[in-house]
């Protein structure tokens, strides 16, 4: 299955966040829409960065709460992988698992297009597992 399937079926939103914006605006934005990264972009266009809320507890960790005031460019990871919507999705599990990472944009001519996560490849992987499970219930009983 490739990544412009499954981004047929969950759709192209991506919430993002500009690099000025402070810790506590992207920290505000993941916990209202339920999410664990926001793709970090300038004038709304290419991939600067991307924040995850690991970046966001780690700042925390090291510098408390007065990290909350600092620009997100200051905590982002700047070297994002990205993929092609033709990108397979067995092979962006391998690169997460690979990574140590549970998001990844999806990126066309240049443009974001969507991003895929972590929960996206399990909801993949057990649909097909659920599947196999399915058609081997069925061969023994037919056979
Ligand atoms: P995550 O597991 O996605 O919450 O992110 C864990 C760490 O990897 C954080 O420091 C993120 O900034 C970074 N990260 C998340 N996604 C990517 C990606 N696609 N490419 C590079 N780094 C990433």
């Amino acid at each position: 299955m490739t990544v412009r399937q499954v981004l047929a079926e969950k759709g192209g939103d991506v919430v993002t966040i500009g690099p000025d914006k402070t810790l506590a605006e992207a920290a505000a934005m993941l916990a209202k829409r339920k999410i664990g990264a926001v793709v970090v972009t300038r004038e709304g266009a290419d991939v600067a960065g991307i924040l995850s809320e690991r970046d966001i507890i780690r700042a925390l960790a090291d510098k408390g709460q007065q990290s909350l005031t600092d620009h997100v460019s200051a905590h982002m990871t700047s070297e994002v992988v990205t993929c092609p919507p033709e990108a397979d999705m067995d092979h962006l599990m391998r690169a997460m698992t690979r990574g140590k990472f549970r998001h990844v944009p999806v990126v066309e001519a240049g443009r974001l297009v969507g991003i895929v996560s972590i929960g996206d490849v399990v909801k993949r992987r057990l649909a097909e597992v659920e599947a196999e499970h399915e058609a081997l219930r069925e061969y023994i009983a037919t056979a």
